[in-house]
């Protein structure tokens, strides 16, 4: 199916690479114009160039206030509105409790948490002065479902999402603007990468081997690929979700239930 999301105008942060292009791709796909929005520009660029004409670059910083205000208002200038907001963009760290540092705190909590309230307040902003509602789509992550070792503040980071979507969800209704959450499991990208890299370190296991076991954990027998998350984040952009509020929806290959 194509031209689900045709004339719509939407906003992915962190969309430079992983999960958010997967989401960028999939909109431009469907019909949709698509701020490729990151604090990586030049890759942004990049990125947009690749997906084409109907996808354009945003430098945006979640955590300063003026960035955020300034990235709405390029979209606003180019498309004349917003329809649609992902709110992707997120740091993980990993260190046992007893290590934990002030600064990663404030790092992961500033971006993931705030980043993710004040895009969406001011997109929320933008949607209700325009009149037309909207559909918010927040990251959160099966590390928000469940605490894990190594991984507290990330998991906090996350459960807080699952809990703001669920706020936010309930106050913007009103407004026709539908905000629910997509938790994944793990998902394979660069990302990953990194992540492996640091439980490599911290558990004293090879490179790879962390993903390999986590991979065969999945009860569906792999890893997520991005493109096993974009079906759910065009459903819940679509008008098919309009009675959907303050959901966060488990798409990760039966994780949650392993
Ligand atoms: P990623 O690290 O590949 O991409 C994150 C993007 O965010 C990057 O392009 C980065 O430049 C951008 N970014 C970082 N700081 C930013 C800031 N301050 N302002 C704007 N952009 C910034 O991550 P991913 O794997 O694609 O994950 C995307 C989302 O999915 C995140 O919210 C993540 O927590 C969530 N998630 C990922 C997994 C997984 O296994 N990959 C699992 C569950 C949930």
């Amino acid at each position: 199916m194509t031209g689900r999301l045709q004339g719509k105008s939407a906003l992915v942060t962190g969309s430079a690479r992983g999960i958010g292009r997967a989401f960028a791709e999939a909109y431009v796909r469907e019909g949709a114009t698509v701020a490729i929005a990151d604090i990586d520009f030049e890759r942004a660029s990049q990125t947009a160039a690749e997906i084409g004409e109907q996808a354009y670059p945003v430098l945006l910083d979640v955590t300063e206030q003026a960035s955020i205000d300034a990235a709405v208002k390029a979209v606003e200038d180019r498309t004349g509105g917003i329809d649609i907001l992902v709110n992707n963009a997120a740091l993980f760290d990993l260190a046992p409790i007893v290590e934990i540092t002030r600064e990663s705190y404030d790092r992961l909590f500033s971006i993931n948490v705030a980043g993710s309230l004040f895009t969406l307040q001011a997109v929320a902003k933008s949607m209700i002065a325009r009149g037309k509602g909207g559909k918010i789509v927040n990251m959160a992550s099966q590390a928000g479902r469940r605490g894990e070792a190594l991984v507290a503040i990330y998991c906090a980071t996350k459960a807080a999402i699952i809990s703001l979507t669920q706020s936010a969800g309930l106050d913007l209704i009103k407004h026709g603007i539908n905000v629910n959450a997509i938790a994944p499991g793990v998902v394979d990208g660069e990302h990953w990468d990194g992540v492996d890299a640091l439980f490599a370190r911290y558990e004293h296991r090879p490179i790879g081997e962390k993903k390999r076991l986590v991979g065969e954990a999945v009860p569906f027998g792999r890893m997520g690929r991005a493109e096993d998350l974009t079906g759910m984040a065009i459903f819940l952009a679509t008008a098919e979700a309009d009675y959907i509020v303050a959901q966060t929806y488990n798409v990760d290959g039966g994780n949650w239930m392993s």
